[in-house]
């Protein structure tokens, strides 16, 4: 279906949950409703559902563990290539259901595509590598077996920002290291859950393996399902209140977690930067996802004897962005998610302005169906600005000078996040000096983007526990077994 219109699409994608291989309406027959923010209007009406069918999905996953775990890693591996191979022939429309949902440009939904599936590709490899040890005790008194085990049924709930992406990056693993799931993606961008799911299904995954849940009554779902005793393990990608909340809730069963929460990422720029690398990483860091990723640059902090030239050079770029639906060609800048997001991009804009920042481009909401953001960039912000503080979640490029290098730093880890920073420098030495001072999961040395299949996704602080992706990704769903056998 290359050139599938938008109302065939959204025909295809189901409107029901998928509970043990079944799509089934909600138990009390609730609908929620799915918008586009580039026009505001309804493309889609789905179940909505309830604590009975959040406990249904539940049973079905519990159901489905012991048979899944024992089913051979190549098997399970080739059920995620499958459903890689299925969702490269799907990709236009995959990238238009996320384009229509989330309001991303399509090209960048096509990126996304591409990322998300790398995800399934990688976990179908890693699954057939999950392997132990054994050895000599150093007593010599005995023999030590390390072995690998599924954690058992996983809950993951995914944020709305990269609504394929966040998905693969749990399912993949979790499926790979014999796990059973029950999905809740976010309630403004569920459509691509379940399109997702359905390809799982026509690869021929198992009933109660995957089961979805849509819901717009999140923490009242969510709820039994952490306190059930059988659920062993949540997988969380979201905000780092929700976050926290969750982790209190895992408490009472001593839930395994894995957290992927908020950022508020440094992007230096050194005196010594190369500045076409600079003002290209920069434009990629922040507008990516017209700026609403939890790795997007939040604070650039820039050399005071470059920090003009810099900002010319943004300001030139950001200046000439088209601003429209993400459908439309050439479109770089599409709508936020809702008017919410609107509000809070342009508070934190007239804050630091307020508090003495000169505003270089846009600065405002444009009156326009849909919710939309200009593209902004502010110089000169100063300290005690909220924008410093917050995730900005939007198209506002905001710059603060530093004098020297551990000026830089210090400004740097200013924040309880620490998830990605984005260094320019180059001088091999100050890099790897950054690589040890930064308080961060991860790093761009000169790269404005870091997210990769093969590496190890995760912050330190309060951006989050655990990592997603790479060899560590796998062992998030497994827990290991020590077992101790007599000499032979
Ligand atoms: P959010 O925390 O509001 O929601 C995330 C998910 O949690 C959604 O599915 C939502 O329905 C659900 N949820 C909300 N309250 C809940 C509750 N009380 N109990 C159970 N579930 C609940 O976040 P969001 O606005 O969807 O996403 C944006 C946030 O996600 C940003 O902070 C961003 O940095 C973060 N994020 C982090 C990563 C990462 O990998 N670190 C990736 C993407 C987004």
């Amino acid at each position: 279906m290359a050139h599938v219109t938008e109302a065939e699409l959204l025909q295809h994608v189901p409107n029901e949950l998928y509970i043990n291989g079944q799509w089934v309406p909600a138990a009390d027959g609730n609908t929620l409703t799915v918008h586009d923010p580039a026009t505001g209007k309804v493309i889609k009406t789905i179940a909505d559902a309830g604590v009975a069918d959040g406990l249904a999905a539940l049973d079905a996953a519990v159901e489905a563990q012991d048979a899944w775990a024992a089913t051979p890693p190549r098997v399970r591996g080739e059920v995620l290539r499958r459903s890689f191979e299925l969702l490269q022939e799907r990709k236009h429309e995959f990238a238009l259901l996320m384009t229509l949902e989330m309001g991303k440009p399509l090209a960048e939904a096509y990126g996304e595509v591409a990322y998300g599936g790398e995800f399934l590709r990688w976990f179908s490899e890693e699954a057939v590598r999950i392997t132990g040890r054994y050895g000599t005790n150093p007593e010599g008194t005995g023999r030590m077996i390390v072995s690998q085990h599924p954690v058992g049924p996983s809950f993951l709930i995914t944020p709305w920002n990269f609504p394929l992406a966040m998905a693969t990056r749990k399912i993949a693993p979790a499926l790979a290291a014999g796990c059973t799931v029950v999905i809740k993606p976010a309630e403004l961008t569920p459509l691509t859950t379940l399109y997702l799911v359905k390809l799982f299904e026509e690869v021929g995954l198992p009933a109660g393996v995957v089961n979805v849940l849509t819901t717009s009554t999140s923490a009242a779902v969510s709820g039994p399902i952490i306190a059930d005793p059988r659920l062993r393990k949540l997988s969380f990608t979201g905000s780092t209140g929700v976050g926290q909340k969750l982790i209190a809730q895992s408490a009472q069963n001593v839930l395994r977690t894995s957290m992927e929460l908020g950022g508020n990422a440094p992007f230096l720029v050194f005196e010594d930067a190369d500045m076409d690398r600079a003002v290209e990483g920069a434009l990629a860091a922040k507008f990516r996802n017209v700026g609403q990723a939890c790795t997007a640059a939040n604070r650039f902090i820039v050399h005071r004897d470059v920090a003009e030239e810099f900002a010319r050079r943004v300001t030139e770029a950001v200046s000439d962005f088209t601003v429209g639906r993400g459908t439309e060609t050439g479109v770089k800048i599409g709508p936020l998610i809702n008017a919410d997001a609107v509000t809070k991009a342009d508070t934190l804009v007239q804050d630091a302005l307020g508090r003495g920042a000169t505003l270089l481009t846009g600065g405002r909401a444009l009156e326009r169906a849909g919710t939309f953001y200009e593209p902004t960039v502010i110089s000169g912000v100063k300290p005690g600005s909220a924008i410093l503080r917050e995730e900005i979640f939007g198209p506002v490029l905001s710059i603060v000078p530093f004098d020297d290098e551990d000026d830089a730093v210090r400004i740097a880890n200013d924040t309880e996040y620490g998830l990605v920073s984005y260094v320019f420098t180059q001088d091999l030495a100050r890099g790897q000096r950054m690589i040890e001072r930064l308080q961060t999961g991860m790093m761009g040395l000169n790269m404005g983007v870091v997210s990769n299949a093969a590496a190890p996704f995760g912050g330190v602080k309060q951006s989050g526990l655990g990592r997603e992706g790479g060899t560590e990704g796998i062992h998030e769903y497994l827990s290991t077994k020590y077992t101790l056998t007599p000499d032979p």
